[in-house]
């Protein structure tokens, strides 16, 4: 059985991550989508609350896909799993240098374990959860960027901050 995982921050999950999860769900016969605890970042959503998200948007109940939230290393994690994809998203040039050392380190690491670059679709090629949350919080519509739940999760984060 091939399993693959989706790391990332998912601070919120975007139409941009929702393709990369459907793409992805095709190539391996199970997917682990997995937010990274990373204490140097501020996240805008908790933990929990993005675990919601996905679960809710990925419709995981009796498909091949799962959620998780993990700390430390992503190979050891991988190798904890029985992971042998990885799968990270490309939207630009910008991405590349970032997730090409994390791929070229990753395999220093996990030999056995291949990084799959899956290329954005043009349409979310611009779409971030960064920018995402710039523009909800100055009260721009994102309705076509996001799922309706992480819409409404966001409406209701940013609500009391106008
Ligand atoms: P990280 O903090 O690990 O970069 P993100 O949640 O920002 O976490 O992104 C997770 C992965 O999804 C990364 O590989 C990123 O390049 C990819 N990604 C983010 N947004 C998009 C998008 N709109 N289209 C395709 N891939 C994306």
């Amino acid at each position: 059985m091939r399993i693959g995982i989706y790391p990332g921050s998912f601070d919120p999950l975007t139409n941009g991550h929702l393709d990369i999860i459907g793409r992805a769900k095709q190539i391996c016969d199970r997917l682990i989508i997995a937010i990274a605890k990373n204490s140097a970042k501020q996240p805008l959503f908790s933990v929990q609350e993005r675990l919601e998200m996905i679960s809710r948007c990925c419709h995981c109940e009796g498909s091949s896909v799962e959620t998780v939230a993990f700390e430390g290393l992503l190979v050891d994690f991988c190798r904890a799993q029985g992971v042998s994809l990885i799968f990270r998203g490309l939207r630009a040039i910008v991405d590349f240098e970032y997730e090409y050392a994390i791929a070229l380190m990753n395999k220093k690491l996990a030999p056995g374990i291949e990084t799959v670059f899956l290329m954005a679709q043009s349409e979310y090629s611009f779409v971030s959860s960064n920018m995402v949350k710039e523009v909800a919080s100055y009260g721009g519509d994102i309705t076509s960027l996001v799922p309706q739940f992480v819409n409404e999760m966001l409406q209701h984060r940013f609500s009391g901050r106008k």
